[in-house]
């Protein structure tokens, strides 16, 4: 056989070749998988114009997939206004009674839609029959109530919550013309700053013995959510130097506060039976006394507030005499143990009657100027065994410990939380 070679080979048969190969690489490189996966079924031969049944099965769709249906669905944002309740809001959505009685006979969170505050919101997803599919409530800033309608057309619901993480936070201050100012400064809640004052209310007179140059520092917890502040949390730790001496207070995990030696803060009496912020002479040297002092000498303390404000029983007790006379105007005496009487005169109204036991920091009447006083001041008297004494100097009852069992525990958050503090204290001496 004659050898053939291509170049020598007429054009049209060159043409010819090229093509054929080209051919045979396009079979040889294309994929073959598509082909071997239909190879068993039959090519369906649609017919044009003729109708065909989809195998879909709407009565048993999972519901994950009905989603798509939700543009049927009309969501609405209610704002709850004064006077509202769920019918109301139902009502002006356009909701039927029928259905309103339904959620309220759900059977978990009901009582939530019960006490709705104006301002807060309502997300209802109605279906375009009318028919309430869902309500979401966020009634606090962690947690939200999801309703949903269910198979019995009756209502389910629960509660997602979101975790809240707890950083703490740290501030402090100084005295000059009063607390409730330097608190503020501090960039303190006016409730951080009762809660201060709360937690030293047993050695310090808020009321009448803070003087300018005392000072204050507070570590307390912040709440966040998502990242954003939501709230503040507990006070943890504390500390407040008054007139030149210090008191400090760690808070326990039960919520006590504790020198940091142990010793409860919490004690028999408190110093002040009046709330230091109701108090108009916080730092007036010249103690309001205006007829007493001449008929006889003065016994006790006076503290001048406005008529009506709450009095505090000084401790735990029982109420010996409530009454009224030309000298005292309307008075209680309180006897607590053995030892120790309280007397609060000049009220314009007793809040305790004759032989009632009352528990400290219970209101037992109101600042008035009944009796011996020229203008509203409450004036009281600590008595030990008959005696008057000063209530800021006498020897009172020393505090409780902590419980033995809680020693330890206590000891090593005190330790940290003291750490802490002067930790805070120097950064912020270096900041200034
Ligand atoms: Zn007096």
């Amino acid at each position: 056989m004659a050898k053939i070679s291509f170049k020598h080979l007429p054009k049209p048969h060159k043409w010819t070749i090229t093509f054929l190969t080209g051919i045979l690489l396009v079979l040889v490189f294309v994929p073959s998988e598509p082909v071997s996966a239909y190879k068993n079924t039959p090519v369906p031969v649609l017919e044009l114009g003729k109708r065909y049944d989809l195998a879909v099965d709407f009565d048993n769709l999972p519901e994950a997939q009905i989603t798509a249906f939700d543009s049927a669905v009309e969501r609405k944002m209610v704002k709850v206004k004064k006077g509202d309740n769920l019918a109301k809001i139902f009502n002006r959505a356009g909701l039927t009674p029928q259905e309103t009685y339904r959620v309220s006979k759900m059977k978990d969170h009901a009582d939530k839609l019960i006490n709705l505050l104006p301002g807060e919101s309502l997300g209802l997803e109605i279906d375009n029959e009318g028919k309430l599919k869902s309500i979401s409530y966020m009634y606090s800033p962690t947690e939200t109530l999801i309703i949903n309608r269910n198979e019995n057309n009756g209502f389910s619901g629960h509660v997602e919550s979101k975790p809240v993480e707890t950083r703490l936070n740290y501030t402090q201050g100084e005295v000059f013309n009063s607390f409730w100012n330097a608190g503020l400064k501090a960039n303190l809640s006016e409730s951080q700053i009762m809660n201060l004052a709360n937690i030293f209310g047993w050695d310090i007179d808020f009321a009448l013995e803070l003087r300018a140059g005392d000072s204050f520092s507070v570590m307390f917890e912040e709440h966040f959510i998502d990242g954003e502040f939501v709230e503040n949390g507990d006070i943890v730790a504390a500390q407040f130097i008054n007139q030149g001496e210090t008191y400090t207070a760690i808070r326990h995990s039960d919520g006590t506060f504790y020198t940091p030696e142990g010793r409860s803060l919490r004690k028999s009496f408190l110093r002040a039976p009046v709330n230091f912020k109701y108090i108009s002479s916080n730092f007036n040297p010249n103690r309001f006394h205006p007829i007493q002092k001449r008929y006889k000498p003065h016994n006790g303390i006076d503290y001048r507030a406005a008529k009506g404000t709450p009095v505090v029983a000084a401790g735990d007790g029982k109420v010996i005499e409530a009454g009224y006379n030309r000298f005292n105007g309307n008075y209680v005496f309180i006897q607590h143990g053995e030892t120790y009487v309280t007397k609060y005169l000049h009220f314009s109204k007793t809040a305790v009657k004759n032989g009632a036991k009352v528990k400290q920091g219970q209101v037992i009447g109101y600042v008035g100027a009944t009796g011996m006083a020229e203008a509203p001041h409450l004036h009281y008297e600590f008595l030990v065994d008959g005696v008057h004494r000063n209530p800021r100097t006498v020897a009172l009852p020393k505090a409780l410990p902590i419980e033995p069992s809680e020693a330890k525990a206590f000891a090593s958050i005190a330790q940290e939380r003291l750490l802490q503090l002067n930790n805070n204290k120097r950064i912020m001496l270096a900041m200034n």
